[in-house]
């Protein structure tokens, strides 16, 4: 759900690389990097068409365009995750990437219809300071990063691939991260893999238990929309839930993330992982709707 601005210094000399670090993007044999101007995102359906349809993420959350639909609250959306069913954590050159193992996972209700999804992997966003890093934005306002739970509907489909060419294929639950003083515990387990996974292509198996629903907040309120892959080829295969409330972690957190490279152990020159998000794109004739959950 990615695009990724890598760069060797902080906010000039950008080097862009746009690829497709996600499972989904290497599955569909899509993996590649090429130079393009972040800023002229219209550019990108030229070399993938889906990136310029009318059902793309992420997008400004416009909060006077929302529709509060009471028929989210009476299906509510709800979650189980098996916490020793992160097994490896990986650096894609563009984030690094928890995989799990899905079984025993669930999300369904709200926005999802009858179809029950699966966990398949999360990752994070984030920017070359914490005044940006979210992909979504809240009538205008970027976050410090934001968390993406990639779910595959497995009532519906028979593989993570099959669902990434559908249009109710995947939910991806999205975290909004602000920055607070203090560590976020359960970001912090993640924390502690990181100087294993420092360059590109590198992986560690995950021997203790981390638990997704940790990394959301406690009130569950969210806006919902259909959308697209952030990163090429930008398919349009992605129910968006995206959490009202944020997430609190440390700027030494994200300073650690910030620290990944997108290059490998030998590479001539090295890139730091300073931002890795897509700008918000237009709503269009799409429909923000709202569900005013509470805590649980
Ligand atoms: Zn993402």
């Amino acid at each position: 759900m990615r695009v990724w601005y890598l760069s060797t210094g902080r906010h000039h000399g950008l080097t862009i690389a746009i690829g497709s670090p996600g499972s989904w993007c290497d599955q569909s044999g899509e993996h590649r990097a090429l130079a393009v101007d972040p800023k002229r995102p219209a550019k990108w359906p030229l070399l993938f068409p889906n990136a310029g349809g009318s059902r793309q993420s992420p997008v400004n959350i416009e909060t006077s365009l929302v529709t509060s639909d009471d028929s989210l609250r009476n299906e509510p959306l709800t979650w189980k995750y098996v916490p020793e069913n992160c097994f490896s954590i990986n650096n894609t050159g563009y984030s690094w990437r928890v995989d799990v193992n899905g079984t025993g996972s669930e999300l369904i209700g709200g926005p999802l219809g009858n179809s029950k999804y699966r966990l398949e992997q999360f990752h994070c966003h984030w920017g070359s300071d914490s005044s940006q890093g979210s992909e979504h934005t809240v009538d205008g306002k970027p976050y410090a990063g934001e968390l993406h739970l990639v779910h595959w509907n497995y009532y519906k489909y028979s593989s993570f691939k099959e669902a990434l060419e559908n249009s109710d294929g995947l939910a991806v639950l999205g975290v909004l991260l602000e920055v607070e003083s203090q560590d976020h515990p359960e970001i912090d387990k993640i924390v502690s893999l990181i100087p294993k996974i420092m360059f590109k292509g590198q992986k560690e198996n995950i021997s203790f238990s981390i638990d997704p629903a940790k990394l959301l907040p406690n009130d569950t309120s969210y806006w919902t929309y259909l959308g697209s892959l952030t990163t090429p080829p930008c398919l349009e295969s992605v129910i968006w839930i995206l959490f009202k409330n944020s997430i609190r972690v440390s700027e030494k957190q994200l300073n650690i993330f910030r620290s990944l490279r997108s290059c490998q152990p030998n590479s001539q020159t090295e890139q730091v992982l300073l931002q890795n998000y897509r700008p918000p794109l237009p709503l269009g004739n799409r429909i923000l709707r709202e569900c005013t959950c509470g805590s649980v």
